[in-house]
């Protein structure tokens, strides 16, 4: 199975992407998680990367195409993935159609501007292996610490109030569009996010068939 997960920044893509993986066996790929390693390791694309990020703009299309197509060429990727991130505007989209990947359902979770910007301020990643957490509605065990590999949860650089305002306008602007393009080839299917995580869990399981 091939998913695409569609939505705002914060939404809960990535959190319903790690509930989806551990449930089918199949990888989630965040070509947002991806970026944040080659910033982190200092490597050409991730340098390249940086800017654009920290000021809540998108990587440019060459980019993220680029490292998207080698990263379902792993052979982990065989089975099915999750998309996590990509594509975020229709040339990816119509990249990813080029590339001859068949896509069964793409999800959108859908949630209203103002919760997310309230959702976004005790948003917590962790540095070492990606997983996300939230202070109120998914804490870490140990504040700080991330539950899967002890790593330091943090606040990423792009989580800035400012910078979140700016994130959802790119959204709007940029990837939005993308919700038409899915409509029409009859694969687009939406989720309310819930204030729970489990609550919406449940919805993209049950919207899923899974
Ligand atoms: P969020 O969904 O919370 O905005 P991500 O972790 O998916 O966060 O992405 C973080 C940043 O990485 C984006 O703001 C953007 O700069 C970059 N990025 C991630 N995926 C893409 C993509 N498909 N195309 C362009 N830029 C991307
Ligand atoms: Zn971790």
């Amino acid at each position: 199975m091939n998913l695409i997960l569609l939505g705002a920044p914060g939404a809960g893509k990535g959190t319903q992407a790690e509930a989806i993986s551990a449930k089918l066996g199949i990888p989630q790929i965040s070509t947002g998680n991806m970026l944040r390693e080659a910033v982190k390791n200092g490597t050409e694309l991730g340098m390249k990367a940086k800017a654009a990020m920290d000021s809540g703009a998108l990587v440019s299309d060459d980019i993220v195409i680029g490292i998207l197509k080698d990263r379902i060429a792993e052979p982990d990727a065989k089975n099915g993935y999750i998309l996590d991130g990509f594509p975020r505007t229709v040339t990816q989209a119509e990249a990813l159609d080029s590339m001859g990947v068949t896509i069964d359902h793409v999800l959108e979770i859908h949630v209203e501007d103002q919760r997310i910007i309230d959702r976004m301020s005790g948003r917590r990643v962790c540095v070492a292996c990606g997983a996300s957490y939230h202070v109120q509605y998914k804490p870490t065990k140990v504040e700080g610490v991330c539950d899967a590999c002890g790593g330091e949860a943090a606040q990423r650089a792009d989580d800035a109030p400012e910078t979140v305002l700016s994130r959802l306008q790119v959204y709007q602007e940029k990837t939005a569009p993308l919700k038409a393009y899915y409509e029409k080839t009859g694969k687009l299917l939406t989720v309310e996010g819930q204030e729970e995580v489990a609550d919406t869990t449940k919805l993209v399981f049950e919207t899923l068939g899974i």
